[in-house]
């Protein structure tokens, strides 16, 4: 249950609201959203309690909400998000295509890498610094020099910039550099990181953990938007399956079923899903047919020299083919009286991303 209070309820009122609440005996979190301060209950409250707590002055309404993601449910929030980072926006008519390396290798491979994502027509560049390897003995990124040296070639080719963090206490000083904050599959319940990357009030993408259902991903979505940040982007990089012919096992029925949860935009990883170069192309444009409101993809100047995770790796050539079929694909599922949208969706101003807490 959610109690959604007046926005111009006094310190008092809201009082009123709280004992009420604690009377009874009723946990609940206070989590701002959408300009409304709430009160979300994960109890089910007795319909005379419902009553004394809508006739309060504080409250505008009690509402009933059934999934336990409240805030990335369509039950409270039913339209579609759109998440903007520089000028792409997610979730709106044309797909966000996200190319980059799986990591940053040094000024150089950086840059030629942002030259050639800008020129096949990718919209954000990605880049890992702090990596999470399997092995301790793996190349474990540049860290904060290699962040930097991705918002650099970022800046340089006019694309915003997306990278992992994986610890709490790096959320900020990433976020100084970062349009956006990319929380990898191995922590996606990792709930001190989820609050602390919400926190910066930047864009997040959240990948899905590799063996983790759609409501335990869309509730780590929630550890983010229940710090107030609402700029969160799903995306679906393979679960774990027992097939060794691909690295993973492409969900991507979990897309045009999310649409239906959760009003977040949804992306797919085709590199990280399969493993495979040859399978990138074919599934992305898959995944677009699926409804995805956009892509990333691993791409690398010199794919087979790539210091990690080469042979799921494209070259630019592959990237311009997948950003011109992404695209015609989204043409032909579109109305025809929404593909007017398709190009110049993505040029929509830049919001600044605002600092939140
Ligand atoms: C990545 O995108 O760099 C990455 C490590 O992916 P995942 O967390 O999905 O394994
Ligand atoms: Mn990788």
């Amino acid at each position: 249950m959610v109690v959604v209070l007046r926005e111009d309820a006094s310190a008092e009122e809201r009082q009123a609201v709280e004992d009420v609440l604690a009377s009874a005996g009723i946990v609940s979190a206070a989590v701002r959203w959408a300009e409304h301060d709430l009160y979300i209950l994960e109890a089910a409250l007795s319909s005379s309690l419902q009553q004394s707590l809508a006739a309060l002055p504080a409250v505008e309404r009690v509402a009933t909400v059934k999934s336990p993601y409240v805030l990335a449910s369509r039950e409270l929030h039913p339209e579609k998000s759109l998440v903007r980072v520089g000028h792409a926006v997610f979730g709106a008519a044309e797909p966000v295509l996200i190319a980059g390396p799986c990591s940053v290798e040094g000024e150089a491979q950086i840059i030629e890498a942002a030259e050639a994502a800008a020129a096949a027509g990718a919209h954000v560049l990605r880049g890992g610094a702090f990596k999470p390897r399997t092995s301790p003995y793996s190349f474990q990124g540049l860290g904060l020099d290699g962040v930097r040296m991705l918002a650099e070639a970022g800046a340089r080719v006019g694309l915003p910039v997306v990278t992992e963090v994986m610890e709490p206490a790096m959320a900020e000083v990433v976020a100084d550099h970062a349009d956006m904050l990319q929380v990898g599959s191995r922590n996606m319940q990792n709930f001190p990181l989820l609050r602390a990357v919400g926190r910066t009030g930047r864009p997040i993408m959240l990948k899905r953990g590799f063996a983790s259902t759609l409501d335990e991903w869309l509730l780590a979505a929630e550890y983010i938007l229940a710090e107030g940040n609402p700029h969160v982007v799903l995306c679906e990089r393979g679960i774990r399956g027992f097939d060794t012919h691909t690295r993973n096992v492409l969900d991507l029925a979990c897309v045009p079923l999310l649409g239906r949860l959760t009003h977040l935009p949804i992306i797919v990883d085709p590199s990280h899903a399969t493993g495979h170069r040859d399978l990138v192309l074919p599934m992305g444009v898959a995944a677009i047919a699926a409804g995805a409101d956009g892509l990333m993809v691993e791409m690398h100047p010199h794919p087979d020299a790539a210091l990690s995770d080469a042979a799921q790796t494209i070259d630019a050539a592959t990237l311009r083919a997948l950003a011109t079929q992404a695209h015609s694909v989204r043409a032909a599922l579109l109305p025809a009286n929404a593909r007017d949208e398709l190009d110049t969706s993505q040029t929509m101003p830049r919001q600044p991303a605002t600092r939140l807490g």
